[in-house]
């Protein structure tokens, strides 16, 4: 499917001109994108760059953060998402794995999963079947079903709370740095699972500092640069081009020329 469609005709996610702040910090400055049904689609950018800052304002969690939406819109699906509580959003169909893995550490496998399913729609029956898909996704979270889920290696702590907002069956999956400090073994599989669930009707939106990964897996990529975006494009075409190899794959020195390139310029490469 076009990135580029309708969100309003295919039921995808939208975001406009959002800004958001934390006090008088501004982490966001107008940004927009778009994640078409059954697309994936990865953001970018250095440390600070407002990407885990996004995810919270699609998914309704800035304001554990103390932050707030200052403008703009978020709508999925047609419908008005910004200033939607955190549980309003997960029972609308979208769910987000934050940065850092963070499961129930004292909690067994069994009982995170178990916490992933609350607020959810649908009853014990939809719960099962999505246990059982996660199960099939990640058969180390059933046969570790009993064990303490802070005695998981990392990998499988970050598959256990990938796991966990898969028991909500979301239509839209917010994935924080699923890969950050994995092994690369680890790493790739992991990106195959976001494969997987991609494959099984799940939109993507994936926040990755492993741009090769990041790139292997979207079919379209914003870099965010302070807040806001900076270079947009169907990833076949960011890879291909100077900028993104140069800044995040240390692939090339830039021109002197380029380093003066305005950065509307560059957005407008991949428009
Ligand atoms: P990283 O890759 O390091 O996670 P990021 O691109 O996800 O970075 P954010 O964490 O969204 O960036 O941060 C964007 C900006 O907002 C930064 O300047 C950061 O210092 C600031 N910020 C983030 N969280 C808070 C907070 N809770 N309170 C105040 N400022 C914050």
């Amino acid at each position: 499917m076009e990135a580029t469609a309708s969100p309003a005709a295919d039921g995808g996610l939208a975001v406009t001109g959002l800004v958001v702040g934390y006090g008088p910090v501004r982490a966001l400055r107008g940004v927009s994108l778009r994640v078409p049904a059954g697309a994936v689609v990865a953001v970018l950018g250095t440390n600070g760059a407002g990407k885990s800052t996004l995810l919270r304002a699609i998914s309704g969690t800035l304001r554990f953060h103390r932050g707030g939406i200052g403008g703009g819109d978020i709508t999925w699906r047609g419908t008005r998402l910004s200033g939607v509580p955190a549980p309003g959003v997960v029972a609308r169909g979208v769910t987000q794995v934050p940065e850092g893995r963070r499961v129930f550490a004292r909690m067994t496998v069994e009982e995170n999963l178990r916490a992933g399913s609350l607020g959810a729609r649908g009853g014990a029956k939809e719960a099962a079947l999505a246990r059982e898909r996660v199960h099939a996704l990640f058969p180390v979270l059933a046969e570790r079903a009993h064990q303490r889920a802070g005695l998981l290696s990392g990998g499988e702590q970050q598959m256990l709370a990938i796991g966990r907002a898969l028991m909500a069956r979301p239509s839209l999956l917010l994935l924080d740095e699923p890969t950050l400090g994995l092994a690369p073994l680890v790493a790739a599989r992991i990106g195959e699972t976001v494969r997987e669930i991609n494959a099984a009707g799940t939109s993507v939106l994936l926040v990755e500092q492993n741009v090769t990964l990041a790139l292997s897996l979207a079919s379209y990529a914003y870099v965010l640069e302070v807040g806001e975006v900076a270079l947009e494009g169907p990833t076949a075409d960011l890879a291909a081009g100077d900028e993104v190899r140069r800044r995040y794959l240390g692939m090339a020195e830039p021109e002197p020329a380029r380093r003066a390139a305005p950065r509307r310029t560059l957005t407008r490469w991949f428009a």
